[in-house]
């Protein structure tokens, strides 16, 4: 069995994954990140907004036609009335005068969808102006977002270094560590989900900071293994 002066090697240990597991929390839970959904979610929405304007200007697009083409297709039938009318294929007075009526009525028809079809591009321009400015901001968003994930990396990096730094200082911690000692370190860790030793300063343990009954610190100060020197209350190895 391990000696109990060798768990004094296990605080460096302790101390560097402790350190890892704070920057993985970090690394977890970046500020950034949470600033990065947000703008995700005002860019989905922007999207949204841009989709209703777009389905409004297609609306007033496909109303225009409409007005043209029924302006257009009324033309041509103006049109030819025209023609026959100066043409000489139609002599008789009556008649004339019925199709003069009637070519009076279409050009009033024709001007009426031509209104309609210029009057619909001018309720499209205040929707195109819409258009302009939801795009404006969603590439406004978009440019945040980019800006964001940037941030990000970096930041990812740089803890990912430190990361780095600190599994190269554990590795040389743990060489000095017995490897039974260790074993059991690891062991307990697991188990308890992190703190696996601790110092004993006065009566207080340093992994929960509760202070043990008198008796008990007495005993993890003249514990000759291991599994005499543990905390009561978190169930860590206790330095004394
Ligand atoms: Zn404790």
């Amino acid at each position: 069995m391990a000696d109990v002066a060798q768990m004094r090697d296990l605080l460096p240990v302790q101390e560097l994954d402790t350190r890892a597991t704070q920057l993985r929390y970090r690394r977890e839970h970046l500020d950034l990140r949470v600033e990065l959904k947000s703008a995700q979610g005002e860019l989905a929405d922007q999207v949204k907004v841009l989709e209703g304007i777009s389905a409004e200007l297609k609306e007033l697009h496909k109303a225009q036609k409409e007005a043209e083409d029924h302006a257009s297709l009324i033309s041509d039938r103006a049109d030819a009335i025209d023609r026959s009318l100066y043409d000489g294929s139609v002599k008789d007075p009556k008649e004339l005068g019925s199709l003069q009526q009637e070519l009076a009525q279409l050009r009033s028809n024709q001007d009426n969808f031509e209104t309609r079809a210029l009057e619909i591009m001018e309720e499209a321009d205040p929707v195109l102006e819409r258009l302009d400015s939801a795009r404006e901001s969603a590439s406004g968003i978009e440019g945040r977002i980019g800006d964001l994930e940037a941030r990000i990396t970096v930041a990812e990096a740089e803890i990912d270094a430190e990361l780095a730094a600190v599994a190269g200082e554990r590795s040389s911690a743990a060489d000095a560590v017995d490897a039974q000692m260790l074993e059991l370190y690891e062991a307990l860790r697991v188990q308890l989900g992190g703190i696996a030793v601790a110092e004993l300063t006065g009566r207080r343990c340093g992994g929960c900071h509760l202070e043990l009954p008198s008796a008990q610190a007495e005993q993890v100060r003249h514990a000759t293994e291991p599994r005499s020197a543990v905390c009561p209350d978190c169930g860590c190895l206790l330095v004394a």
